[in-house]
């Protein structure tokens, strides 16, 4: 009888059922109770769930250009060690990623470090510019097959330029991730605009220059019959917005971050630039209809929009510090906290928000898929039963910008395996070369 390469014990599926799994040569080989083989690693999941592997549509790896603040290896590892096999690599690196030069430098920089696949992000313009169109046909003709274009960080304001990228990306199947923020209406903004930034004396940052660029840009897909995917909602009335064009048939995606689920705008009132971060995080009544859209599918994914920076971008004055917090190693613990420990949601939906959607958004076929014998084990165990204390200095990533350092969070991840390898095994990641 042959011998298997891991067996994982009486592991829970998505769906509540228990049953033994086996993963040999890269494929799951085996989901059954009567398992008779070998196994050369044998784990034993009594309290754990087996999930397909978790892919983020919204990572900022900041290479080239930023390697101070995190890599392609160190942005993998830290991936990995969150449960996920996938991310999309954000295109504001420097250089932008707009050529087909930049996206198969970060393509090949994923596949050395091997931890999980490293999907780029292509510009929608040149330089992130907002003018003119990037070359988006020759990155989607690369090694790097890009889908997903988006000038993330800066909004694609003009709407000619918009349309005509829908318009563009219809020829290959791609889709335009949109970061909605109206320029005009946010210059110098450093926070929700609100109750809490009138009494810091911080500028506001209003929920309709958001809400109104969803608007418009669910308008133009619908216009064109093109596909448009709105980054990080954050508003109430966003969530509306994106109900209503769902409703009338617009081909529309929506993401949320696990830290627009879990932390509210109060938290400037520490002046901590830990919490500053683009889109700011809004209020309690936004919170409270993000959870609900997420639940009853209106969102569509999570993102993490993982964004290290330098302690240096981060350890100074609100107003001059940079916007953004980390979210791989953590996002699978915010959800489960928010949505799953809240009776919101069950697991087999957040196997769909955080793999199984946005592996279809992003194409990507060896992602995302069912659990099935013949399948890619590209698989994470976590222990819902289990909590662990997040401590910045002991994440994987580069930066340490976490806004949950010293929080007891739920849910340790034990293993992830990409490709039928284990990347995390017992909770800790694979040296280097191990795969
Ligand atoms: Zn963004």
């Amino acid at each position: 009888m042959s011998t298997v390469d891991y067996l994982i014990k009486n592991v829970s599926l998505p769906d509540g059922i228990k049953t033994d799994l086996a993963i040999c040569d890269g494929l799951i080989t085996s989901i059954s109770k009567n398992f008779k083989g070998e196994a050369q690693t044998i784990i034993e999941a009594q309290d754990c769930v087996v999930l397909p592997g978790l892919v983020d549509l919204h990572t900022h790896l900041r290479e080239p250009g930023r390697e101070d603040a995190e890599t392609v290896l160190s942005g993998s590892r830290a991936g990995a060690k969150g449960g996920f096999t996938a991310v999309s690599a954000m295109a504001n690196t420097s250089p932008v990623a707009d050529t087909a030069g930049v996206v198969e430098q970060v393509y090949r920089l994923g596949q050395e470090a091997g931890l999980l696949d490293v999907f780029p992000i292509g510009a929608v313009t040149q330089g992130l510019k907002g003018e003119s169109l990037s070359e988006m046909g020759a990155m989607a003709d690369s090694v790097a097959r890009v889908r997903i274009f988006s000038d993330d960080g800066n909004c694609v304001s003009d709407p000619l330029v918009m349309r005509r990228a829908l318009e563009y990306i219809k020829k290959f199947g791609g889709v335009i991730a949109q970061h909605a923020q109206d320029p005009r209406m946010t210059m110098g903004s450093q926070m929700n605009e609100g109750e809490v930034s009138a009494r810091l004396g911080l500028k506001g940052w209003p929920a309709v220059a958001e809400e109104s660029i969803i608007a418009r840009d669910v308008l133009l897909a619908d216009h064109v019959k093109s596909r448009l995917h709105i980054c990080h909602l954050t508003t109430a009335g966003g969530v509306e917005i994106i109900r209503w064009a769902k409703a009338r048939g617009i081909d529309v995606t929506a993401e949320v971050t696990p830290h627009h689920l879990l932390l509210t705008d109060d938290l400037a009132t520490s002046y901590d630039p830990v919490f500053k971060v683009n889109p700011p995080l809004r209020t309690e009544s936004d919170v409270h209809a993000l959870r609900e859209a997420l639940a009853d599918g209106t969102i569509d994914i999570v993102a993490t929009d993982h964004a290290p920076h330098p302690t240096e971008a981060k350890e100074c004055e609100w107003q001059e510090a940079a916007f953004g917090m980390l979210g791989l190693e953590t996002a699978l613990s915010i959800v489960q906290k928010t949505m799953i420990d809240t009776g919101l949601m069950n697991w087999s939906q957040v196997a769909d928000r955080m793999s199984i959607a946005p592996a279809r958004i992003g194409g990507y076929s060896e992602h995302g898929q069912p659990l099935v014998v013949g399948g890619i084990a590209n698989l994470v165990v976590v222990n819902p039963k289990k909590t662990w204390t997040v401590d910045r200095d002991l994440v994987l990533s580069r930066s340490s910008n976490t806004p949950y350092h010293g929080h007891e969070l739920p849910g340790v991840i034990t293993h992830t395996f990409f490709k039928g390898r284990a990347s995390v095994l017992n909770g800790s990641i694979m040296p280097l070369g191990s795969l």
